[in-house]
């Protein structure tokens, strides 16, 4: 089986890294004679990402290509992917950060497998690459949580997957404005492996990502694949129901046996525990509201203002 594979190549102020990568990964395509489609997304950058791409698409070459697409602004890494995998014209897509933290030799792997029958090929990490305790930590308690929540192993999954015209079109036909890449290309199941790789280092410019966009990025990811938190209010009334019969029965026995006086000191602790509770439920009440609100609005997910 051959095929052409297109590289989806999101970048967002990576001007040093579009020619790299171009080369890196044309090479090592060609050399092992994998016909291949280059597709960059410019998430709005602001530096001269465009052009370089630009410069890149007047390369003519044999089994060769480059696409670009521009986004009017910035609408992050997902949006680009969903765009990358609905302008490709590759039987067989992989996804890839131009950063080269994701080695391109692993691709003709891929294809290698995907050759076998494979319909879908993840990257998962072998390790982390260097990253700071706390950022570790927070990505550590956030794969955590995701696997809990949508009972899929997310501990090392990485957005560096290889995925079927198939897949791609069960992924494109989701109607949700909210993607989550890592997971719904798994959700939709088929012939599934792994792959191992070892993340690198960024060479040039730096990770995109704050502290607080991560959180961000966290709780939509969680919100967008499990609707646990909501079980959760559900859990937090049944405890502090529970709590409230236990406390009915001693004020009552308290009453009629004539010792009823004082306690307000329960009635204030109850009224913070209570009231707590109440907010926080509120508030995750409104945030899967707020969400809904973003579907139903039916914005489309990334408005492209060029394409080369
Ligand atoms: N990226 C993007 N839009 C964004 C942020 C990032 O397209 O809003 C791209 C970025 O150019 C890179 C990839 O997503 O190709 C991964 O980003 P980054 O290297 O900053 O993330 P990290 O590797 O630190 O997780
Ligand atoms: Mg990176």
């Amino acid at each position: 089986m051959k095929g052409i594979l297109s590289v989806i190549l999101p970048a967002y102020n990576e001007n040093k890294n579009i020619e790299k990568s171009y080369t890196a990964i044309d090479q090592i395509l060609s050399s092992h004679h994998i016909a291949h489609e280059l597709v960059y997304i410019n998430d709005g950058s602001t530096d001269s990402t465009w052009n370089e791409i630009c410069k890149l698409s007047k390369r003519k070459k044999e089994h060769s290509q480059v696409m670009g697409i521009c986004f009017s602004r910035n609408f992050g890494k997902e949006a680009a992917i969903m765009a990358g995998l609905a302008y490709a014209s590759g039987t067989v897509c992989a996804v890839m950060d131009c950063d080269l933290q994701h080695p391109p030799e692993k691709l003709v792997e891929m294809y290698q497998l995907w050759q076998q029958g494979y319909k879908v090929v993840e990257g998962v990490k072998r390790n982390r690459g260097r990253e700071n305790v706390i950022y570790k930590t927070g990505a550590k308690i956030f794969y955590h949580l995701m696997t809990f929540a949508t009972k899929m192993d997310m501990s090392r999954a990485s957005d560096f997957k290889l995925l079927d015209k198939q897949v791609v079109n069960s992924i494109l036909s989701m109607p949700e404005r909210n993607q989550f890449f890592r997971a719904s290309s798994s959700w939709v199941g088929y012939k599934k492996t792994e792959i191992e790789f070892d993340v690198r280092e960024r060479e040039f410019g730096q990770s995109k990502w704050s502290k607080w966009s991560l959180i961000k990025y966290a709780l939509k990811n969680i919100a967008a694949f499990s609707t646990f938190p909501l079980q959760l209010i559900t859990v937090a009334g049944m405890i502090t129901l529970l709590g409230a019969i236990i406390l009915t029965i001693q004020t009552l026995f308290r009453y009629y046996s004539g010792t009823a006086l004082e306690g307000f000191t329960t009635v204030i602790l109850l009224l913070l525990i209570i009231s707590s509770i109440v907010m926080v439920s509120i508030g995750i009440l409104g945030y899967y509201i707020a969400k809904i609100y973003e579907e139903v609005k039916q914005r489309p997910v990334y408005i492209i203002s060029d394409i080369i």
